[in-house]
């Protein structure tokens, strides 16, 4: 048996909806892109949504809405993919990598208070692996948040959805995530004139040439995929949790780390992230016997850049190892999974 690390989930009626949308003839940007963003909106609790071409155009938008310029620093954390890192360099401006929590792998409050600048205009925050990042301590230092939520759509912080408290929240429709559109991602905002401003930036055709336009678009057959996969969001996410729950349960006597969730928040578990002090060893024996765990970030972004310590960003990405959770998982996977892993650490 091979388990792979992550996978789409994708029925019958996925098919369909994208079907009639591809046979219609009207498959660019139309009435389909209009009704995912009007469901999308809803289901987070936000006023306005922009559905964009992929989670990285939504961020890209997102700093130009807040008109980041050359020379504005943009504070993000080191452990997370390149993706928010490139958007900011799209506007040439400086981005200020910043340490983790090693508790939770989001981004560290003191951290961000220590290199906030004059010239700190934004700060991106990730909710790592579906775990809500401390958006209340972050928020009351007054500088725009664009909520980072494409591992974390449908997580709730203090009752409220993630992506609907900061000044801006984007959302990443790629494969693998929470939801799928194939390659796809979404803005959101309460502010109607940034919305204006992302709408007005998504695209170029019959516009005027008074400002740079990005051609970012979402298609139809995209979009008619995307409400599809969001009417069983909830449905993939009480997925999600009932095999955390049996992983946490089933592991709990392993010399690891178990997830943590903390009180005042609710995990999508995006990524089940466990730590372990022999991260590849039990990597390379796990996949050996069809279990393919992973470090769930590449690498992490200040390992690329000189002079920038991030200690804690360091420990956990040599110890965190991430073990396959999708809803697609079937019950007999879930158990070679659980008694393979457990296995591996059998005296
Ligand atoms: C996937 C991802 C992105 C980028 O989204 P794309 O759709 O691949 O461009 C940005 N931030 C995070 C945290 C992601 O996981």
């Amino acid at each position: 048996m091979i388990i792979h690390h992550s996978k789409p989930t994708i029925d019958e009626e996925d098919i369909r909806a994208v079907g009639k949308v591809l046979s219609s003839g009207n498959i660019s940007q139309g009435e389909k892109v209009k009704e995912f963003e009007k469901e999308y909106a809803e289901y987070i609790g936000v006023k306005h949504s922009i559905a964009v071409s992929s989670g990285t155009s939504a961020i890209h938008l997102a700093l130009i809405s807040l008109n980041i310029k050359q020379g504005d620093e943009v504070i993000l954390p080191s452990y997370v993919c390149s993706s928010p890192y490139m958007a900011i360099l799209y506007l040439r401006a400086n981005p200020r990598i910043v340490d983790v929590s090693p508790s939770d792998f989001n981004i560290d409050v003191n951290s961000i208070k220590k290199a906030i600048t004059p010239s700190t205009k934004a700060i991106i925050v990730p909710h790592i692996f579906g775990f809500p990042a401390e958006l209340d301590e972050i928020l009351d230092l007054g500088i725009p948040v664009i909520e980072d939520c494409a591992h974390s759509i449908g997580a709730e912080y203090k009752k409220k959805k993630v992506g609907s408290l900061g000044t801006l929240s984007i959302c990443s429709f790629y494969a693998t995530k929470m939801m799928t559109t194939g390659e796809g991602g979404m803005v959101a905002t309460k502010d109607d004139d940034l919305c204006d401003t992302i709408m007005e930036t998504r695209e170029y055709d019959k516009r005027p040439l008074n400002r740079e336009r990005y051609n970012y678009k979402m298609t139809d057959f995209q979009a008619a995929l995307g409400i599809s996969q969001l009417q069983k969001l909830n449905a993939f996410i009480e997925r999600r949790r009932s095999i955390a729950e049996f992983y946490s349960e089933a592991f709990s006597d392993l010399p690891i780390t178990l997830p943590l969730v903390k009180p005042h928040v609710s995990s999508v578990f995006y990524r089940y992230v466990v730590i372990t002090s022999r991260l590849n060893w039990t990597r390379k024996i796990a996949k050996e016997r069809g279990l393919l765990c992973e470090k769930p970030v590449w690498k992490p972004l200040h390992q690329n850049l000189a002079n920038i310590k991030c200690p804690n960003t360091d420990f956990v990405h040599d110890h965190a190892l991430s073990i396959p959770l999708y809803p697609s998982l079937k019950e007999e996977e879930i158990d070679y999974m659980t008694k393979t892993f457990k296995s591996l650490f059998a005296k």
